[in-house]
């Protein structure tokens, strides 16, 4: 429409003509029907100037149908950009309606300098199938041109619109996902109807990154109504609710994450499985997705895992273990045969503590083989194998065929019934050492729950090594955290001596901490070594109380006395001590 306009306008000619100003002289006139020679210039001028007009009008015109076509491809929309270009195109016709054709220069260069903006803008956006310029072609510069001059928060402001309620970022920081086998999902499907799909799981990375940024480790997709979902994250342990999306969206969101972990989008009434992974903020993260219904529809959990396995690859330290059950696990794990039986609640650690542990035996000169459900972390030189219970490998069958290959130290992820406890504990006898996780709260109930599931005590005695309790205690945040003067009364019912202890502190919360008042968390633990007294302890069939005074008495620290002592060291409260070991 506006190279009609602009084309009409021109054809006439007397607006241009008039508002022209580089006539030479009075001779240049238009004087009735006579035409003097200035006057033939001139109209060369208007011929030249007048094709020039015609193919800025027509090319900006392609140009305003294009970005309104390609920006709903790459942002979801186009409203903003066609209402951009529109505007402009409309601003520099008036410009020149009223200034005549010196006008001109400034329109071409003001559409040129529109369209490359423009593209610059897309191409930092677009998908990587989607760009018209490779990324890498673009370069350093011209990308950091585009952050300096302030064009990439007005896109964001631009985009802001489009973005989902609650805050969440239709793409946040660079989150790039990866396929099963390890390819990058690159939205190839993000024409025509798979625009939806495209836009969800840009708002798909906008969680995860986001979900990253704050450290979580679990991410939970529930509708709780018919109208919305919740996104709860787990940070720190802690389901927070973090974002509430209209059902349409959450929904949009659940089906992209199945798309993305290979999972059938049709299948909804079943519960299903997943795995992808995630590149964001320079790490990797296994994820593992799992769908099932409830009574508002589908809901969705991942389950993110470093995949760096930072903290494992830290051995023994770096768990909050004091030095001296550091060396005295040492002294355990580096025994020839024995078993080390470590129990806690689902999410107390558990496994990072055995991968720690495993990290610390030598690969090279020992043969490790583990059995686990499911594989949490790729260990270098180390043979793994997961369970898959529906193939019929279990546990026990998989420890079995395990032995024959004659390993010097065996993981068995967990000791779940007494078959598998009496293999491996009889591994445990023959020559191999044993790690293994068992379900139960402290060291005295893992004693007393082996005994429940009818495993012979003399087994018990003479297999295990020690078992080690534990629990993640929530660090406080050191930014807002508050020290108090702890009343007496307080500090006596802790059984702290009240001289020794002048200062705790509490949590408060602040933006640093997102309000809880903490930020990472720790290990505390209890460590009961099988000493000649608890295995004497084992025939008469003791009860809880019994096998943990035994304990104490020989220098076992518990769970509880281990929370407090980082209260008293001011890295955690009293109150989230006693929440963990309750
Ligand atoms: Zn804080």
């Amino acid at each position: 429409m506006k190279s009609m306009g602009f084309g009409a306008r021109f054809s006439g000619g007397v607006q241009w003509n008039q508002g022209a100003t580089e006539t030479p002289g009075p001779g240049t006139r238009f004087s009735g029907n006579v035409m003097l020679p200035l006057e033939t210039v001139q109209i060369e001028r208007f011929a030249v100037g007048g094709s020039l007009w015609l193919v800025t009008a027509v090319a900006w015109v392609a140009a305003t149908i294009w970005v309104e076509h390609d920006a709903r491809n790459v942002f979801g929309r186009s409203l903003p950009w066609k209402t951009a270009f529109v505007a402009l195109g409309a601003a520099v016709f008036l410009a020149t309606y009223q200034l005549g054709a010196v006008a001109l220069p400034f329109a071409m260069t003001g559409f040129m300098l529109a369209v490359v903006a423009y593209v610059l803008i897309r191409e930092s956006q677009a998908a990587p199938g989607e760009r018209l310029i490779p990324v890498a072609a673009l370069g350093d510069s011209v990308q950091w041109a585009i952050r300096a001059s302030g064009l990439d928060s007005l896109v964001q402001r631009l985009r802001g619109a489009g973005d989902l309620p609650g805050g969440v970022a239709v793409s946040g920081p660079a989150v790039v996902l990866l396929k099963k086998d390890g390819s990058v999902y690159g939205g190839e499907k993000t024409r025509g109807a798979d625009q939806e799909l495209s836009r969800a799981i840009m708002a798909a990375q906008g969680i995860l990154g986001d979900a990253v940024t704050k450290r979580a480790t679990d991410l939970h997709f529930e509708p709780k109504t018919g109208h919305d979902i919740q996104v709860r994250y787990r940070i720190d342990g802690m389901m927070q609710t973090m974002h509430t999306l209209p059902a349409d969206v959450g929904r949009a969101i659940i089906s992209a994450v199945k798309v993305v972990g290979d999972m059938d989008i049709a299948e909804k009434r079943r519960p299903q499985d997943g795995t992808f992974a995630v590149l964001a903020e320079g790490r990797k993260f296994d994820v593992r997705a799992a769908s099932g219904p409830t009574n508002f529809g589908e809901k969705i959990a991942l389950r993110l895992l470093d995949a760096g396995g930072g903290i494992v690859k830290g051995g023994l330290t770096g768990l909050g273990m004091r030095d001296s059950l550091v060396q005295s696990l040492r002294g355990i794990i580096h025994r020839a045969h024995g078993m080390l039986i470590v129990c806690g609640p689902t999410g107390s650690g558990k496994t990072t503590t055995v991968y720690g542990a495993l990290s610390e035996i030598d690969v090279l000169t020992r043969n490790i083989v583990t059995i686990e459900d499911p594989i949490e972390y790729r260990l270098d030189n180390i043979s793994q194998t997961a369970v898959n219970n529906a193939a019929d490998l279990t546990f026990a069958k998989i420890l079995r065929s395990t032995l024959r290959q004659d390993p010097d130290v065996i993981l068995v992820g967990e000791v779940r019934d007494k078959e598998t406890a009496e293999i491996a504990m009889q591994a445990a006898l023959t020559g191999h050492f044993v790690f293994t996780t068992l379900h139960a709260n402290d060291t005295a109930t893992t004693v007393t729950r082996l005994l429940d599931i009818g495993i012979d005590a003399t087994l018990i005695q003479s297999a295990v090594t020690a078992v080690l309790a534990q629990r993640l205690v929530r660090l406080l945040c050191p930014v807002c955290k508050e020290a108090y003067r702890p009343p007496e009364s307080l500090l006596r019912r802790l059984g702290l001596p009240p001289d020794k202890v002048p200062v705790l502190y509490k949590e408060v919360g602040c933006p640093e901490c997102h309000g809880s008042g903490f930020r990472g968390r720790t290990g505390i633990y209890e460590l009961m070594v099988f000493d000649t007294e608890i295995r004497n302890l084992l025939v008469g069939r003791p009860s809880i109380e019994m096998l943990r005074n035994a304990a104490r008495k020989n220098g076992m620290r518990t769970l509880l006395r281990s929370a407090l002592v980082k209260a008293c060291e001011g890295v955690t409260s009293i109150s989230e001590a006693e929440r963990v070991t309750q």
